[in-house]
This record gives structure tokens, C-alpha cells and sequence, in this order.
């Protein structure tokens, strides 16, 4: 069963196709923009491309295209946040390739409809040494090898940069059949010596003729008929340009619940804040940190809408306040900030909304 085609990314794609048909396509991209709008999709369908080498690539009928589109090609190697921590043994080779082939068999069976990977999620050691032995093979098949990292930014979880290192050895000097693609939607946490070995491609949110296409491919209206029943119009509104927010309500779910205690407890003693913002630190997870912060400047607006129908200026001008100071915090947390101390800055500013 192949997974869902790629929707919207229209005149990006065209750009894409043409410099890989003549060949001037970069060995290294880096997709990046917004979480949840198809990146890695986008870079498995520019594997499907670089694969099937046809003038009209992905033709979808030679033997490479069956291959990659059901994500069963020998020189194509997808790798992407997992929580599983258990590959850091290099004894293991086969497990790790093991393990990196299991999870993208479950996305394949969830027809590549997957939400995003927790906030503990990582790419790590391991895997990323499997992934730069899989970059040094010669192709099986194909004329080309590809490799596509998602949300390569999770090679330096939890702070630590070892697995990225790793990886700056088979982008320092790819072999010349080798094409990598990175994705993320934080590249200001990459390593700068990562991001300057690149070449950057911004992928924009859909539009919502593409997202309303999206949501009545049959695949994708049985899964989010499973979720909750909506109609079209109304996912597309939901969606905002990005279809993965679709599949990723629940996350969305946990995201305005942490935010929501971040504010209640700025308003509480010392103590309170502290232990908030220690809270952040311990998950240790960007993904999750930034999509708490998305929902605390969510939160922010409702309770400055709600005290402007109020008429209580004091308060609305105080929420206003607070809207930049959590989008510089965003900003600073896709680099390599701590959380837990970004937390307890955020938390002075927090506390006139919060009382
Ligand atoms: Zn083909």
C-alpha cells in the first residue's frame, strides 16, 4: 500500500524536479519551514524523483518509482525522531537498521498519515551512525542514494551533540551517487556547522484548495473521521495551510494544557515558578517546549480579547505585553537555550496576565 501523494508545494516541487532532471540539484538540502505543512513528504517525493531519473520523474510505473513510493526502495533511507533510546550500541548494527525499518513501517501502514513525534523523541547516536554507513553505500538499484533525515534539528536532543558530529562526517564529504535531505522546522537548533554545509529550500504553508484536497483524499477523510466528526470546510479552516495539525490534536491538546499551567503558575509565589519552570527543563523536549509556547501566545490572545469585551484595559495591555516577550522566547528556544530557564525569564512577564 503506498502512501499518500504530496499535496500543494506546486511551485516548489517544479523547481525541484527541473535542477534534479539537469543535475545541478545540491548533494545537501535542508527543507525547512513551518511544523506540519509536508516537508518530509516533500523530500521523499524529491527521493522518488532523484530515484526513478525518468524526464518525468516520479514517473509512478518504473520499478524505482513502485519501490520508493511504498517506501520499500534499497537506496532510499528515511530516518526520523524516535523515542526508542536503545541504538546507541554500535554492536548492534542490524538491530538499529532493524528498528529504523520497523518505525517506517508503521508509517507506511498508517499510509505516511502520522502526527508528530513526541517532545523526548530524538535522532540519536545510533541511528545516525546507521544512516552515514547507509550514505557510503554505492546504490543497489538506482543511479543515486538518498537519504532523508527528518527534523534533523533532534540530532542534538537533549543538548547533546555527539549523534550531530556524526552526521557532519558524511555532509563534510558525500559520496558523489549520495543526495541527503534534511528537513526541519527549527533549523536555528541545527548545528551552524550543519546548517552552513546545506543548501536551504523554504516550504511554505499550503494553500487551502491543496490542504481541501488533502482532507477528501479518501485516506486522510477515514483517519480524520476516526478522530472526530467535522466537515471539510470546517478541517480546512482548522488546518490553517498546515495538514499535519489534523493529525496532531492531541499534542495540540497536551500543548494548551502545559501552557495554561505555565500561566497559572506565573502568578503564584516563587516557588510555584520555579518549580513550572523546572518542569520545562526535565521533558527536555524542544518540539513539545516550542508547541506550548504556539499555544501560550494562542492563550495570550483569548485573554486579551476577553478582557477587551470586558472592558479592562489594564489587563488586555498586559497580555499585549506578553505576546512578543513568548515569540522572543520561541526564537531563542529553536536555538540552544535551555527551557527551564527560558520558562522562568517568561514567567516575570507572564505575571501581571496571570494574577
Ligand atoms: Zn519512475
Amino acid at each position: 500500500m503506498p502512501i499518500i501523494p504530496l499535496f500543494g508545494h506546486a511551485g516548489l516541487r517544479d523547481r525541484l524536479a527541473e535542477s534534479a532532471l539537469r543535475g545541478t540539484l545540491p548533494s545537501s538540502l535542508l527543507v525547512h519551514g513551518p511544523r506540519g505543512i509536508g516537508k518530509q513528504r516533500l523530500a521523499l517525493w524529491l527521493g522518488s524523483v532523484l530515484l526513478c531519473g525518468s524526464a518525468d520523474a516520479p514517473c509512478g510505473e518504473c520499478a524505482n518509482c513502485k519501490l520508493s513510493f511504498e517506501l520499500a526502495h534499497p537506496d532510499l533511507t528515511w530516518v526520523f525522531p524516535r523515542t526508542r533510546d536503545d541504538d546507541g550500541n554500535d554492536d548492534s548494527r542490524d538491530e538499529v537498521l532493524g528498528n529504523i525499518g520497523q518505525a517506517v513501517t508503521e508509517r507506511r501502514e498508517a499510509n505516511g498519515l502520522y502526527a508528530a513525534p513526541p517532545g523526548n523523541a530524538g535522532i540519536f547516536i545510533g541511528a545516525t551512525r546507521a544512516l552515514v554507513r547507509e550514505g557510503g553505500r554505492r546504490p543497489a538499484m538506482a543511479k543515486r542514494r538518498v537519504i532523508v533525515v527528518g527534523e534533523a534539528d533532534r540530532m542534538t536532543q537533549g543538548g547533546h551533540e555527539e549523534s550531530a558530529n556524526a552526521f557532519l562526517k558524511l555532509l563534510e564529504e558525500p559520496p558523489s551517487f549520495t543526495t541527503l535531505i534534511l528537513t526541519s522546522s527549527e533549523p536555528g537548533a541545527l548545528l551552524p556547522t550543519i546548517r552552513s554545509r546545506v543548501v536551504s529550500v523554504a516550504a511554505r504553508p499550503l494553500k487551502d484548495s491543496d490542504v481541501q484536497r488533502f482532507v477528501e483524499q479518501p485516506l486522510v477523510s477515514a483517519r480524520l473521521d476516526g478522530m472526530a466528526a467535522e466537515s471539510t470546510a470546517a478541517r480546512v479552516r482548522r488546518a490553517q495551510g498546515v495538514p499535519g495539525a489534523l493529525l496532531n490534536a492531541a499534542d495540540v491538546a497536551a500543548a494548551r494544557e502545559n501552557a495554561e499551567r505555565i500561566l497559572t503558575a506565573a502568578g503564584g509565589d516563587r516557588a510555584e515558578r520555579y518549580r513550572a519552570a523546572f518542569v520545562q527543563g526535565a521533558t527536555g523536549a524542544r518540539g513539545a517546549y516550542s508547541d506550548t509556547l504556539d499555544a501560550l501566545v494562542l492563550l495570550l490572545r483569548d485573554r486579551m480579547e476577553g478582557a477587551l469585551a470586558k472592558g479592562d484595559a489594564h489587563r488586555a495591555d498586559a497580555a499585549a505585553r506578553a505576546i512578543p516577550v513568548v515569540l522572543e522566547t520561541a526564537e531563542k528556544a529553536a536555538g540552544n537555550a535551555q527551557p527551564s530557564l527560558l520558562t522562568a525569564q517568561l514567567m516575570t512577564a507572564l505575571q501581571e496576565v496571570s494574577a
